[in-house]
């Protein structure tokens, strides 16, 4: 077989920097980097140039269509294809893109989700292209489409999308961290940009058994079923070596990713069986984005070429582990240095707590906005759980730091801060995080030695979302320690002001931070104590959004409207409403079609045998009865409860949408919890023949 070297078709697809060198004149070229880079405006005659350039290159890789690609208030991606082809004033086939298609575009969006916007107006709006995330083709069976990298807005200016947010939050925290670098003396320093990196966990499934089951397919995951005898209590799965189906599916994924210009640097076996993880090499906050969501896509579309089902879902499996996406996440200077990074160097080590400590400084003040963020349909059923982040946010930094932290807190002798700190072994900082950070597993947020890892957010979600949170808080962190330090040069010199402030946001992040079991009953007692933000149900979560203090941090940072908060949040509401209506559906349909018929069949096949036996036999046959009455007794309770679910369905048509959320938590989710339960008492006393569905070991099998 013939394998292209990943480094010959690495970047082949994306309109990058060198292909941009390659194609466009030179001051083309630099007036485009610098639009990139400043953020001016490209005048229409060079967006002409820089579209020409683009469609001959598309066109010489096989494109035959351009479009926005961009990120709804969904947690997909959009795109509308226009084609490059048309036909002149005399018949004869053009192939045109010109810069005003490349810098907007107005995709009839109307059907896309805008919350409150919609209400009160027209939701349609506009893409517009972000030239910091490069544009590139994605590739089909018969040709390819050039895909823009866009935000979508709506005419009257407010943000439609996720990417708008994010940009905003990326360019609060990146402006503060300037500000903070520059006030340490950090003169040459030119940017400084989020790095993230996000673990992207899954399941894959054999699609020729998988197929027959509705809620995988509509779903994507089960509504019912039993847990496997073997799940994942032998720990046999966890890095253990990767099917060889499997394998080329990532292989695949890999090479097409190559072409796109993400690299995949890890890829594994996870906890539970037929669960996998890809981790990219981080990139910009940005490009992370996108790149997470065409990993997403590329995956999708392989897995079918591999006769795989593909689940992101959170929780496909009941009683399996569920799959997250680890958002990672830090700062890096135009130097390539990693702010999050530990130092040898005293200063630089100061300068690093300071940037650790402002975002414990924000996340302890705005974690209900994490929380919030995190609060997708799916992840319900993950979060809270004993193997998923607990659904209370806090944050564990390891024992090393968090002694630097108290201490610090504690007060040095005033005499000598900056020593007193050598002397608490922050010089050896370094080495120590390298083997002692990040022990524990169980905690939301954990510090990893040179970056902070969410580990909360759910697989399927965009990371955009949790993203925007984490940074706006880590903002108003950092806006926060700038102001302290600046008020105080002058008086003290500018490493024991930080110090100050160090010492400030360590004792305001107490209540935030925590070492200890995060997945304990003890821990859900201490949290409440401690003040922070316990919330168990979606709309409880979804509903910090709207507190007070959060909506005027979204707005003050200028990351998200108070109309625009609103918004999203009812977005959020309908969307978990919609989800679990469909869930209640579908397994209406699944109990109907197969379950309840099963448990006739079995009945009617059990009685016939037992009538088939002599007389004294039959007397004797108690456990046998009483067997045959067990399934008509499950029978009963199943059409019972399914009348209990019809009764739902039809008058959750007639509610408003608070209405409809409260209906759908407390008594769509526990009835749906009460159906299954059922169901899965009937497969576990079906015959193998009768079972109306494949089962969990079936389907968890990789052929
Ligand atoms: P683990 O599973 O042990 O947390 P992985 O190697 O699976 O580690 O994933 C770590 C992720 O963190 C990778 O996507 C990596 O690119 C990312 N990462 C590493 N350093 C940084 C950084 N400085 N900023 C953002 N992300 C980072
Ligand atoms: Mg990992």
């Amino acid at each position: 077989m013939e394998f292209n070297k990943a480094r010959d078709i690495f970047g082949m697809y994306v309109f990058d920097r060198r292909a941009m060198k390659e194609r466009l004149p030179q001051h083309i070229f630099e007036a485009l980097m610098a639009s990139i880079e400043g953020g001016q405006k490209l005048d229409s005659a060079m967006a002409d140039m820089v579209a020409a350039a683009m469609k001959e290159w598309a066109l010489s890789k096989g494109a035959t269509h351009w479009t926005h690609w961009f990120h709804p208030r969904t947690e997909l991606t959009a795109e509308k294809h226009m084609s490059f082809m048309s036909k002149d004033e005399n018949g004869m086939p053009i192939e045109s893109f010109k810069g005003k298609e490349l810098i907007q575009s107005e995709p009839d969006a109307s059907s896309l989700p805008s919350g409150g916007i919609r209400s009160t107006f027209e939701a349609r709006g506009y893409s517009a292209w972000d030239p910091s995330s490069p544009a590139f083709i994605m590739m089909s069976k018969k040709g390819g489409t050039l895909c823009i990298p866009s935000v979508f807005i709506s005419y009257d200016g407010t943000p439609l999308d996720l990417k708008t947010p994010l940009l905003k939050a990326v360019d609060a925290v990146e402006t503060r961290s300037m500000r903070l670098l520059k006030l340490f003396g950090n003169r040459g320093i030119k940017w400084a940009h989020v790095t993230v990196g996000a673990e992207q966990e899954f399941f894959l499934v054999d699609n020729p058994v998988a197929k027959d089951r509705m809620d995988l397919k509509y779903c994507g995951r089960t509504l019912l079923g039993c847990c496997p005898p073997k799940g994942q209590q032998m720990e046999d799965h966890y890095f253990g070596s990767i099917p060889s189906r499997v394998l080329s599916f990532m292989e695949d994924v890999e090479r097409d990713l190559y072409r796109l210009g993400v690299v995949i640097t890890t890829r594994h076996n996870e906890v539970a069986p037929c669960q996998f993880e890809f981790a990219p090499q981080f990139a910009d906050a940005n490009l992370a984005c996108d790149q997470n969501q065409q990993i997403m896509d590329i995956m999708r579309k392989m897995a079918k070429r591999h006769d795989f089902q593909l689940l992101l879902h959170e929780k496909p499996f009941a009683g399996l582990n569920g799959s997250g996406k680890h958002v990672n996440f830090s700062i890096m200077d135009s130097e390539g240095r990693n702010l999050l990074m530990p130092s040898s160097n005293h200063r630089k080590n100061i300068q690093f707590l300071m940037f650790l400590s402002a975002f414990l400084l924000g996340a302890s003040k705005f974690h209900s906005l994490f929380r919030a963020s995190i609060a997708s349909p799916g992840n319900i059923h993950r979060l809270g759980g004993n193997e998923a982040p607990p659904a209370i946010m806090s944050a564990y930094l390891g024992t090393t730091l968090t002694n630097i932290l108290e201490a610090v807190e504690k007060g040095l002798p005033d005499d000598m801060p900056a020593q007193a700190l050598i002397d608490l072994g922050m010089n050896k900082l370094p080495s120590v995080m390298a083997d002692n950070s990040d022990r524990n597993r169980t905690a939301p947020i954990a510090f990893t030695g040179n970056k902070f890892e969410f580990r909360a957010p759910g697989a399927s979600q965009s990371i955009a979302g949790p993203l925007t949170m984490v940074l706006a808080a880590w903002a108003w962190g950092l806006e926060k320690m700038g102001d302290m330090i600046e008020s105080k040069i002058g008086e003290l010199d500018v490493i024991d002001a930080a110090i100050e402030s160090i010492r400030f946001a360590a004792s305001e992040s107490r209540n935030f931070r925590f070492e200890g079991n995060a997945y304990s009953m003890e821990w859900q007692e201490e949290a409440k104590r401690r003040g922070l933000t316990v919330t168990n149900t979606t709309p409880e979560a979804l509903a910090l959004f709207l507190l007070p203090e959060n909506r005027e941090l979204l707005s003050r940072l200028n990351i998200m409207t108070e109309r625009e908060i609103i918004a999203y949040y009812e977005i959020r509401i309908e969307q978990y409403i919609k989800t679990v209506e469909i869930e209640l559906g579908i397994l209406r349909n699944m109990v109907w079609e197969g379950v309840l018929p099963a448990i006739s069949k079995q009945i009617l096949m059990e009685s016939a045998a037992l009538a088939s036996l002599p007389e004294e036999s039959r007397k004797e046959a108690v456990s046998w009865n009483a067997y045959i009455a067990r399934l008509g007794t499950l029978k009963n309770k199943l059409l019972s409860a399914s009348d209990k679910l019809e009764g739902l369905r039809e008058r959750l048509h007639t509610m408003e949408m608070e209405e409809q959320s409260a209906a759908i938590t407390n008594e769509g989710l526990p009835l749906c919890e009460y159906i299954r339960n059922l169901c899965d008492t009937a497969e576990s006393i079906l015959a193998g023949d009768n079972l109306p569905y494949p089962t969990y070991t079936k389907i968890l099998s990789i052929s």
